[in-house]
């Protein structure tokens, strides 16, 4: 009969370094994007530039970030 010993180690997730979040975003109603940015303010006024224009009111914004599995010592 083996006898093996089990080794848990703890793990945390965490933003990956030297990585940017991105905002995004496009609109519901036709193929127009939004010019990605790692300003989510920018993202924002550009919807609300394109519903002037086209009185299109939904979008779809998405956040994007790099992420790593690192052990929590
Ligand atoms: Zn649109």
């Amino acid at each position: 009969m083996s006898c093996s010993a089990l080794r848990y180690v703890q793990h945390r997730i965490t933003e990956h370094p030297d990585t940017d979040v991105t905002f995004e975003a496009e609109c519901l109603h036709c193929n127009w994007t939004a010019q990605p940015s790692t300003d989510s303010a920018a993202v924002d006024v550009e919807c609300m530039s394109h519903t002037g224009r086209s009185n299109h009111k939904g979008f779809r914004r998405a956040r994007t970030s790099f992420a790593m599995v690192v052990r929590a010592d």
